[in-house]
């Protein structure tokens, strides 16, 4: 019998998933772990996103943790600045902050072969030595910006949604907003009131579900959960449950869905009766195949004396204009970059370096891809949380990550009982579990709606969960270990 040793643990990132991570492990009784974040603050996407009308789509009593449930929400769908501080609270109450280190980037993680143990190093050149690493460095992280002739020589300026300036005067300007995402809408909805005249370039207009996203949560509903707890729970677990809706519609093409894409056709017809502006509004793929869309607001500013759509490319850009392909000049004073993000980098730009000196740009040529979201061949005690197929916008993201953190204690549990030291999925479950998801992938809208979206991966694959809830606590019950290769000493 092995005398049991605490396994040394650097997970990286400390958003929703890195938070969850060091709750369970701290709930799993580990005590050699630490979280290593770039950013000053935790809360990942909450932290560096804090442009104006930031507001999450999804109801906050379902966008929070399982283990860290907030009864008082002021808003039914709550605004950035809420949420990033809910993340910051959690991470206090929890007593998490203490295993967090902020503003610490780490600039590589190379597995050694010979010690079986991980080399992490940081931008200030400390090296920390893991016998595991999680990775929980999110997918939204990397602003994708556009490359446009002469974006550089404008006078004004030029902001991404993702580093936002606070400091940037908007009342008054004349403003343009490149890009037509959940944050293009959000962001144009946001300054479009205060601003001399906004013009909203997009080249592909979005579908937009109507939702009143301004209500407040009831006055008396905080209270009465707060006293309540079970109640709350209660609650949490019926919309989990109820949450299933989101696989199944963009599951199955059966009357739900249609019903849902029949409002979202109702919602811009409704909103906009002026038929030149409603058909440069309408988009040619079906709605729901891209990140669906979710704004009580869009639709009213961009009908504002104010506001201008325009739909033709961008040309260039001058000094003081934006001007689009055909000719016109559009004058501006400053430029908001809504153009989202480089999906699909992951732990990227950080250097990963697996086993026999395979580099994960090697290994994700084809675009990233992991066993059921956490585990990649060639990266022997090297997992992701939230890593690729996430199911971004169809399964709550906090189950995911509580479930797929829970999965790994697993193996911790191993190492820590001796009986496993090199962890590594192998190739052949990789590639059917990937064959699995591809089939899974084939009837969901977002591979047959006929649109192109950031989804998609380099090699053209949905880099998304295909599966229902229920498929996914199964998957991620307990380690298959016929699935790995596992190895003492
Ligand atoms: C503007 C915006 C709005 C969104 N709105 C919604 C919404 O309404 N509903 C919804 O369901 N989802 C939304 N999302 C998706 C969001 O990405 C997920 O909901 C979730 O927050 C992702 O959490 P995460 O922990 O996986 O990643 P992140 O939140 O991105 O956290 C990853 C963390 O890792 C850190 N990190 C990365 N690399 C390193 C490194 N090398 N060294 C140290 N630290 C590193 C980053 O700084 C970051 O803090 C939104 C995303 C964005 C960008």
């Amino acid at each position: 019998m092995t005398a049991p040793r605490e396994p040394r643990i650097v997970v990286i990132g400390a958003g929703v998933a890195g938070i969850t991570t060091a709750y369970v492990l701290q709930d799993a009784g580990f005590t050699d772990f630490t979280v290593l974040e770039k950013g000053s603050d935790v809360g990942g996407v909450w932290y560096w996103n804090h442009y104006p009308g930031l507001t999450c789509d999804v109801p906050s009593q379902i966008y929070q943790f399982g283990f860290a449930p907030k009864p008082d929400w002021s808003k039914i769908w709550s605004t950035g600045p809420e949420i990033q501080r809910y993340h910051r609270d959690v991470a206090e109450d929890l007593g998490l902050m203490d295993r967090i280190r902020l503003d610490t980037e780490v600039t590589s993680a190379v597995y050694d072969d010979d010690a079986g143990t991980w080399t992490v190093t940081l931008a200030d050149g400390e090296h920390l030595v893991a016998d595991f690493v999680v990775c929980a460095t999110g997918v939204l992280q990397n602003p994708a910006i556009p490359d446009i002739a002469g974006l550089e020589s404008f006078a004004g300026p030029v902001v991404h949604t993702a580093r936002w300036d606070d400091e940037l005067a908007t009342a008054g300007k004349r403003i343009a907003v490149i890009g037509t995402g959940s944050t293009g809408v959000q962001v144009v909805s946001a300054l479009q009131p205060q601003a001399q005249s906004l013009v909203h370039f997009t080249r592909t207009p979005q579908w937009i579900l109507w939702a009143p996203m301004w209500l407040p949560q009831l006055p008396f509903a905080g209270a009465a959960l707060k006293a309540f707890p079970s109640a709350h729970h209660a609650l949490y677990r019926g919309l989990l449950w109820g949450s299933g809706i989101l696989a199944d519609i963009v599951r199955n093409d059966t009357w739900r869905r249609r019903a849902v894409q029949a409002y979202a056709r109702l919602s811009l017809r409704r909103q906009v009766p002026d038929g030149a502006l409603r058909e440069a509004l309408t988009p040619d793929y079906q709605p729901l195949c891209k990140r669906q869309v979710v704004s009580g607001s869009y639709y009213r500013a961009i009908r504002a004396a104010n506001a201008d759509l325009v739909t033709d490319g961008i040309a260039e850009v001058t000094e003081d204009a934006i001007i689009t392909s055909d000719g016109t000049r559009h004058e501006v004073d400053v430029i908001v970059l809504a153009t989202g993000f480089r999906a699909h980098d992951y732990m990227r730009p950080m250097e990963v370096v697996g086993r026999d000196g395979l580099t994960i740009d090697e290994a994700w040529e084809g675009g990233p891809r992991a066993y059921r979201m956490t585990a990649i061949p060639g990266f022997p005690n090297l997992f992701t949380v939230l890593g690729p197929n996430s199911p971004t916008g169809s399964i709550s993201l906090q189950h995911t990550a509580e479930r797929t953190a829970r999965y790994l204690v697993s193996w911790f549990d191993a190492f820590r009982r001796g009986e496993a030291d090199r962890i590594e999925v192998t190739e052949s479950a990789t590639a059917a579990f990937n064959e699995q998801v591809v089939a899974a992938l084939e009837p969901t809208v977002w591979n047959t709606g006929g649109c192109n979206s950031w989804y998609f991966n380099e090699s053209g694959v949905v880099d998304l969960w295909p599966f229902d809830r229920r498929e996914l606590d199964a998957m991620l019950s307990r380690p298959d270990p016929s699935h790995f290769h596992v190895r003492r000493g």
